[in-house]
């Protein structure tokens, strides 16, 4: 099996997108992400996968406190500007949640501090301690297959 026949499978997965944040000595740094997962309840935990060579890694193994900003359909660009895919460099303001960098405008951001952590492969594995929540009723931004989409209409699915 090839890495894009292994990239396809897994782009066929519909996903919502995220950026990741941390901050150390003041600055801030994102990153986008889609490996985003609930794992428990009790204690309230969530993972996320970094890929070893993302600068981001060693921030939030420094800092052990990072933020999931769960993007809105209208903040796409921000994705692009988060994943390098924008030439141009754009200033991004953030807010914050518990002492810790979130992105105004988010659905949903959630702030954490990193309970454990796995290297698997060739990504590192952050377990996050929820620490606190901040909810805005807004779509989401969607990636399937490589491209950004919105949700369409609710629609039923059949049984
Ligand atoms: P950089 O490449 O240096 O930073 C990313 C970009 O963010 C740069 O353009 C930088 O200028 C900008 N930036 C950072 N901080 C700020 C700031 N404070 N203000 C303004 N701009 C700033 N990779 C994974 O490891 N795991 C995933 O789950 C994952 N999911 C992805 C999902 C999608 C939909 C996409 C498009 C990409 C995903 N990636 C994922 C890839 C990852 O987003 C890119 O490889 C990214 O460029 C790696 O970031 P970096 O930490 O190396 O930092
Ligand atoms: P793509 O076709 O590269 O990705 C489709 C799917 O494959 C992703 O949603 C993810 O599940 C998986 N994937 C891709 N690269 C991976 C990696 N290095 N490690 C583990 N899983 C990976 O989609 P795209 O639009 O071309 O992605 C844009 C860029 O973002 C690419 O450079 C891609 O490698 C990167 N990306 C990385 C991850 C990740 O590290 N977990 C996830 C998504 C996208």
């Amino acid at each position: 099996m090839d890495d894009r026949q292994f990239r396809t499978a897994m782009g066929r997965f519909a996903t919502g997108v995220t950026v990741i944040a941390t901050e150390v000595d003041g600055d801030i740094h994102g990153m986008t992400a889609n490996a985003f997962m609930s794992v428990s309840l009790d204690p309230k935990l969530i993972v996320i996968s970094i890929g070893e060579k993302a600068k981001i890694l060693n921030k939030i193994k420094e800092s052990k406190i990072f933020t999931v900003n769960i993007l809105a359909a209208d903040q796409h660009e921000l994705s692009m500007i988060f994943a390098g895919q924008l030439k141009e460099h754009k200033e991004v303001t953030f807010g914050s949640l518990d002492g810790k960098p979130v992105l105004p405008g988010a659905v949903v951001q959630v702030a954490c501090e990193v309970s454990a952590e796995h290297v698997e492969g060739d990504h590192t594995l952050f377990i996050g301690k929820v620490t606190d929540i901040q909810l805005e009723e807004k779509e989401p931004l969607i990636f399937y297959s490589g491209k950004y989409r919105s949700l369409v209409k609710e629609q039923p699915v059949t049984i």
